[in-house]
This record gives C-alpha cells, sequence and structure tokens, in this order.
C-alpha cells in the first residue's frame, strides 16, 4: 500500500499534539499547567447553547443549504455592517466547519502548481500547509520583534515576481498576538492590488484586541478606494468561545466564494446544522459574556507579560491582541540542562513539560526560533504557579 504523495508533503499540526501530550500527561495524574491552549477557557455562553437545544428541538438537525443557512448568512451580512462597517450580501458569504476549513478552501480556489504566496512568518503553523496542499509555494516573508512583527514593506516590494498570485495576512496574529498598524495593512493591500494578488485576510481573533480598534482589510480598502481582491475569513471560535461547534466564514468577492462552495459542497456538504443555529444567536443575541471575556482576556495578559518579563534575559513585548504572549528565550537555546544541550525551543518546551509539567508551544513551530508562545486562556492564579515553574527551570539550566 503506497500512500499519495500529498501526505508526505503536509506537517502534522504540532499545536494540536503538544495539547494532546498535555492531556495525556494530565490523564496519567499529573498536575500539569497548560499554555499551549488555542481556545478560551471559558464554555459558549448560555444563551448560544440554549439556542442550540431549541434548534435541535425545532427539527434544526438535517443538511442546510452547502454555502450555509440563509438565515445564518444573514446574520452574518449583518453583523459585518454592524461590526465591520462593511456590506455584503448573502451569496457573498460561505460558512464552513471552521474557519480554518474556510482558509483551506480559499487556498484551494485560489492557487495551484508555479504560483506562490506570501506568508509572513512567526506564521499559524497552518498557513504553509494549505498553500502546499494546493500545490502552490509558501513564500516566506520575515518579520522583526523590534517591528512588533509587522511586515516590512521594503521587504515585501523586493519579494515581488510574477508568479505570486496571492499573499495571507493575520492580524491580530497568532503566534505573536500582535495587532498590525493600519499603515502597514494599507499599504500591504496597494501593493497586492497593484499586483493582481488576491489578499486572504485571517481575521479570526477581530473582537481580541485590547489596545484601540480591530482594523478590518475590507474597510480599510473600501475607504480608501484601493479596490484590493479580499477573502474576509472569520471564525465563531475564539469571540464566542466556540472551538468545538466549527463554524468559521468567508466573504468577498462571490465567483471566489461560490468556487470555493463548490468545493465545499463536495467535501462536507456543509457545515453542521446545530453549529450554525447557534451561531445565529452568538451573533445577534446578547453580547455581555463576550464583552466580559475579553476585559478578562486583557488583565491576564497584563499579568502575563509582567510575569514573564521578570525572567532573567526574556523578552516578551506587548501583544495588541489574541491570547498568546510571545516571549524569546533565545538565550537559553545552545546551553544546557542537567548536561544536555538545549538545541533549540523544542527542546526547551519539552523541558518545561518533562521536568515542570508545563506545556507550551515551541516558537521554532511557527519558524520562529528561540521564541516560546504561551496562551493567557487560563485563570491568573494558574499563570503565576506556571511561570513560577518555568524560572524554577531556567534557574537551573547553564
Ligand atoms: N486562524 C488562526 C490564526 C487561528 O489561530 C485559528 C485557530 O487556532 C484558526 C484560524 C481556525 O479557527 P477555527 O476554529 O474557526 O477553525
Amino acid at each position: 500500500m503506497k500512500l499519495a504523495d500529498r501526505v508526505n508533503k503536509v506537517k502534522p499540526s504540532f499545536t494540536l499534539e503538544m495539547t494532546s501530550r498535555a492531556a495525556e500527561l494530565k490523564h496519567a495524574g499529573h498536575d500539569v499547567i497548560n499554555f499551549s491552549a488555542g481556545q478560551p477557557d471559558f464554555n459558549t455562553p448560555k444563551n448560544i447553547i440554549d439556542a442550540a437545544k431549541t434548534g435541535m428541538d425545532n427539527g434544526h438537525t438535517k443538511y442546510t443549504a452547502g454555502s450555509g443557512m440563509i438565515e445564518l448568512r444573514n446574520a452574518i451580512c449583518d453583523k459585518v455592517k454592524r461590526e465591520n462597517k462593511i456590506n455584503i450580501l448573502p451569496d457573498q458569504v460561505l460558512v464552513s466547519n471552521g474557519e480554518k476549513q474556510s482558509l483551506y478552501l480559499a487556498c484551494q480556489a485560489l492557487f495551484q502548481d508555479g504560483d506562490e504566496v506570501i506568508i509572513f512568518k512567526p506564521y499559524w503553523v497552518s498557513f504553509p500547509e494549505f498553500v502546499t496542499l494546493s500545490d502552490a509555494r509558501p513564500l516566506i516573508i520575515e518579520t522583526d520583534a523590534q517591528n512588533n512583527f509587522e511586515p516590512d514593506i521594503n521587504t515585501v516590494l523586493a519579494a515581488v515576481n510574477k508568479n505570486i498570485k496571492g499573499i495571507i495576512i493575520n492580524s491580530p496574529s497568532n503566534p505573536t498576538g500582535s495587532v498590525w498598524s493600519q499603515k502597514t495593512i494599507l499599504e500591504l493591500l496597494k501593493i497586492a492590488k497593484k499586483n493582481n494578488w488576491v489578499v486572504i485576510s485571517d481575521e479570526c481573533y477581530e473582537r481580541l484586541v485590547f489596545d484601540g480598534e480591530h482594523i478590518v482589510s475590507q474597510k480599510l480598502s473600501d475607504e480608501n478606494n484601493i479596490d484590493a481582491d479580499i477573502i474576509t475569513c472569520m471564525s465563531m471560535s475564539k469571540t464566542y468561545a466556540m472551538t468545538g461547534w466549527r463554524i468559521g466564514y468567508a466573504f468577498g468577492n462571490n465567483e471566489i466564494i461560490k468556487a470555493m462552495s463548490k468545493i465545499q459542497g463536495q467535501a462536507t456538504s456543509c457545515a453542521n446544522s446545530v453549529g450554525q443555529v447557534a451561531s445565529i444567536e452568538a451573533l445577534n443575541g446578547d453580547q455581555t459574556t463576550v464583552d466580559n471575556m475579553i476585559v478578562i482576556f486583557k488583565q491576564r495578559r497584563d499579568y502575563m507579560i509582567n510575569l514573564l518579563n521578570k525572567l532573567p534575559e526574556v523578552n516578551c513585548l506587548i501583544p495588541g491582541g489574541a491570547f498568546y504572549a510571545f516571549p524569546d528565550f533565545s538565550y537559553y537555546i545552545g546551553k544546557s540542562f542537567h548536561e544536555k544541550k538545549i538545541n533549540n525551543s523544542f527542546d526547551l518546551c519539552e523541558i518545561f513539560l518533562n521536568e515542570a509539567h508545563v506545556a507550551t508551544i515551541p516558537g521554532d513551530g511557527f519558524g520562529a526560533p528561540g521564541y516560546v508562545r504561551f496562551s493567557y486562556a487560563i485563570d491568573e492564579k494558574t499563570i503565576e504557579d506556571g511561570i513560577g515553574r518555568v524560572e524554577k527551570i531556567i534557574e537551573k539550566i547553564n
């Protein structure tokens, strides 16, 4: 039996791997502190859960329209108009099984062999894999911590070539938590327009912006008459603590949306019906629990960054959004713990996990050697305990 070459082209999701290793240790009875989670620790708000229960009782347990229930696509249009200040029609919207599927479909619909797609480093682990699975080539462009991990426009201009077909942007970013400036996003949109690139704008952390307002790429393009081709991808997962419901959506040019919907129709038919009913309530219903969650995340961010920056030889920028801190531990790479050399951030995170039962995500996996991702989707007391354990480990590194 020989598997298709495609399987070898793609890397497994190591963030999911770290999360499951932490779960295994916990299951084996260890007191694990988990900074690896990519999801809110809160349960889905009760009004959303109740709407799902009522929806099931009312028979919303069947296939829906392939691109999503019209009631949900209408609710998305209303939300996008109200919160993001963009006017779209329901046929410009595709509802998928999580935003991850929307992003995958956008790459499948747009890219092919011979194309290149710009991705900024540090990147969310799935971006290069989506591009590779479309047979295109990721064109990785470095960003710098000193520049808030924002793309440098001159570097982008220097990389322009005729094979580039698209660019993926992600602000607020996973893993850095960085929120890019309006100026940077505007420049990227102009370059994309000039070179006929499609912009895939991953805005799943849109509500988790702590200092200032979220910048919506499509709105910025509209306001400045840029007319860039943008597919915006958003998610119910992070804002509404609905990661397990698997509902995300994309909107933009309806020709591209239709192409994505065509592929989705043959892959999964439609997104799950109960999640779609719940999402209508999430978008239209009471937002108090979401607003409270955002306040708590901001407090935790400040608390965690302060503790991380007190660790010897560790530096951490203040992330403007999402729920990740991305400190630089590169001082400890190349040193030793119990006579064993730490070659990279994978080794360092392995020590944190095995010796202190603290789960983190190594920056190398995001293309950022020396960095470690800490999620603050856990309470302050646990944050304090966990960073205390990390401190005891790094004291023993020499
Ligand atoms: N984009 C980024 C940057 C993410 O971090 C995630 C989830 O971790 C997603 C997309 C996918 O979200 P969803 O749960 O809607 O598939």
